[in-house]
C-alpha cells in the first residue's frame, strides 16, 4: 500500500517536473539541480560561480532549505536574484515547491538558473525539479565511501565537484579514490576537484558551466 503510494507520488512529481522543464525550455534557460550533503559546500560554491560568472550570465539562484533565508541573502550579496524556499521540515525539493518559487523569478531575464537542494544524500536525487542536469558536491573530509553508500546520487549527477581540496593534509580520503569510486558507479560523470576557499580547480567548471548554457541557446 505504501509503496503504490510512494510510487503515484513520484510519478505526479515527475509530470510536474516535465511542465518546469517546458517552462525553462520556453525561456531558452539553463537549469541546475545542485545536491550535495550538508556543509559539502554548495552555497560557498555558488557564491564563488556567482561572483565569477555574472557579468557574463544573468543567474538566478532558488535556495532550498528546512529553516532560515541565510543562504539567499548570501547569494545576494553575491550578486545575483535569489528565492528562498523553506521546506519546513521536508528533506527535498520537489517539482511543485520549485514551481512556486521560479513563479517569483524574472525567467526571461536569467541565462543560468540554479536550484540548492536540501542538504542530504538521499531523496533529492529522487525528485525531479525540472533541471536540464543534477550537479552534486561531495567535500573531501566527507570520505572516499560516499559514492559506494549513497550510490543514486551518483549515478544521477551529470558532475560531480570534490570540494575542499585545501583540507587534503587533515584528511585521510584521497580525491582520487572518490573519482575511482564514483566513475564505478557512473563511468560518464564529469568530474573536477575543487576547493571554494582557494578558488583551485573552479576554472574547470566555470567553463562547463558557459558550455551548458551557449548550448541551451544554441
Ligand atoms: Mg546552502
Ligand atoms: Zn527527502
Amino acid at each position: 500500500m505504501k509503496v503504490t503510494m510512494v510510487r503515484n507520488n513520484l510519478e505526479a512529481n515527475d509530470r510536474l517536473a516535465e511542465e518546469n522543464r517546458r517552462l525553462f525550455d520556453r525561456h531558452r534557460l539553463t537549469v541546475i539541480n545542485l545536491m550535495s550533503a550538508p556543509g559539502a559546500g554548495k552555497t560557498s560554491l555558488l557564491e564563488r560561480t556567482v561572483a565569477a560568472l555574472r557579468s557574463e550570465l544573468s543567474i538566478g539562484v532558488v535556495e532550498g532549505d528546512i529553516q532560515t533565508s541565510l543562504d539567499a541573502e548570501r547569494i545576494e550579496r553575491a550578486g545575483a536574484v535569489a528565492v528562498q524556499i523553506n521546506t519546513d521540515g521536508a528533506c527535498h525539493l520537489d517539482a511543485n515547491m520549485v514551481a512556486a518559487a521560479v513563479g517569483q523569478l524574472e525567467l526571461e531575464k536569467l541565462d543560468l538558473l540554479i536550484i540548492e537542494n536540501v542538504g542530504n544524500l538521499v531523496c533529492p536525487a529522487e525528485f525531479k525539479v525540472g533541471e536540464h542536469a543534477k550537479v552534486m558536491v561531495l567535500s573531501l573530509a566527507e570520505g572516499d565511501d560516499k559514492p559506494l553508500k549513497y550510490p543514486l546520487m551518483f549515478k544521477e549527477s551529470r558532475v560531480l565537484l570534490i570540494n575542499k581540496l585545501d583540507l587534503g593534509p587533515y584528511v585521510s580520503s584521497d580525491p582520487k579514490r572518490i573519482e575511482q569510486a564514483a566513475r564505478s558507479i557512473n563511468p560518464e560523470i564529469t568530474i573536477f576537484p575543487v576547493s571554494c576557499k582557494t578558488g583551485e580547480g573552479l576554472e574547470a567548471w566555470y567553463g562547463w558551466l558557459r558550455r551548458t548554457c551557449a548550448e541551451s541557446k544554441a
